[in-house]
């Protein structure tokens, strides 16, 4: 039975949100939940697709694969067949941070057509960068170890000087026919494996293959307002056709690593400062760092509380394809002081004696809240 197309089994649109994707799933679950249906089979089968489909999607990477390649993305087994040509070593990396969508060429390839052309896997590579790389924009060469049309045989597979022949099993058809009682069957051609020609003298370099693995560096634009989970696509970079087939794509994940100020909200920063109890009641300024490297002063007037924000306009983040920046939000923190000296604690019990009402009207509404509360006048 073809698998349904997940959104379709969720009935959300395929722009739907993650928070609309998850009312999506919660509703269909509970209606086809197996103890609400007891033995009804159609609805259990219908309840592990629901399933399915919302383990794809709520995942950010599984649901972009999904959305280019289908179920094909997940058909397949991570990280090939033996048509790579790696050595262990090599494979154990290409495995470690890259992720094949689908297989190589491990017999039912994608794309294929009759000629035995393969297009290459796309793959993926994971970067994590600094919040200044994504605030300035960067060029970073990678290096990667991909398999690339092999030069010594032009990517065919068959010795220089020599040629595949056509498959004489499936006279190049890559398929054969078989009588099984009154059906007529067609299966993949046994001799050539559906490649539609056979090679009688395998290229020494690539050993038939057609392809070699090597390691390339490869320079990557990072553009300037990049957020966490942004994708760059690199058209043609990715694994090389098979037998002349065309590249893959490859597949820049981008994550952002946790900075040490500041933290981001889509194009704006925020920055906790610590203010000291008798600045933010006092009033004063202070330097605060900026992404760009430099410092600004911010005012804070007397009588700042824990918790006010103050906004450094165009301060934040740059937004992508734009010349807009976001803000900077400096949320202030009031530091009680510790350790109190005899002399400051003194201090602070005369200050304490002078207190009125009128210095904290936020505890003085609290505590006649309260009041009220338990019924006192
Ligand atoms: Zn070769
Ligand atoms: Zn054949």
């Amino acid at each position: 039975m073809a698998k349904r197309d997940f959104y379709e089994v969720l009935e959300v649109e395929r722009t739907a949100s993650d928070a609309e994707l998850k009312a999506a799933y919660r509703k269909a679950a509970m209606r086809w939940h197996p103890d609400r249906n007891p033995g009804d089979h159609a609805a259990e089968a219908h309840f592990k697709e629901i399933n399915a489909a919302y383990d794809c999607l709520k995942d950010a990477d599984k649901r972009a694969a999904y959305d280019r390649f289908g179920h094909a993305a997940f058909e397949q087994g991570m990280g090939g067949g033996g048509t790579r040509g790696a050595g262990p070593d090599m494979s154990d990396f290409m495995s470690d941070i890259f992720d094949s969508f689908f297989g190589g060429g491990g017999g039912q390839g994608r794309g294929r057509s009759s000629g035995g052309r393969e297009r290459g896997a796309d793959l993926r590579y994971n970067m994590e960068i600094t919040l200044e790389d994504a605030f300035a924009g960067k060029t970073a060469q990678i290096r990667i170890p991909t398999s690339l049309a092999c030069e010594a045989c032009s990517g065919t597979g068959a010795k220089p000087g020599s040629k595949p022949r056509q498959c004489a099993t499936c006279g190049g058809a890559g398929k054969v026919r078989a009588s099984q009682g009154f059906f007529l069957m067609e299966r993949t051609c046994p001799t050539c494996q559906g490649r539609g020609e056979v090679i009688d003298d395998p290229c020494d370099v690539c050993g038939g293959a057609g392809r070699i693995t090597k390691e390339r560096t490869l320079e990557v634009a990072i553009p300037a307002g990049v957020e966490d989970g942004t994708r760059i696509r690199l058209s043609g970079e990715g694994e090389a056709g098979l037998r002349g087939g065309p590249s893959g794509d490859l597949y820049i994940f981008l994550s952002l690593e946790d900075h040490a100020l500041f933290q981001r909200d889509g194009a704006d920063l925020y920055c906790r400062v610590p203010i000291a109890m008798t600045t933010a009641a006092l009033g004063g300024s202070f330097e605060a760092p900026t992404i760009d490297g430099g410092r600004t002063r911010v005012k804070i007037p007397e009588g700042t509380q824990s918790g006010m924000q103050f906004r450094l306009r165009g301060k934040g983040m740059p937004i992508l394809r734009s010349k807009d920046f976001g803000d900077m939000y400096i949320q202030a923190v009031v530091e009680i002081p510790q350790k109190l000296s005899r002399k400051q604690r003194e201090l602070l019990e005369a200050f304490a004696a002078e207190e009125s009402e009128a210095n904290h009207p936020e505890s003085t509404g609290f505590f006649s809240r309260v009041k009220e509360f338990f019924g006192g006048a």
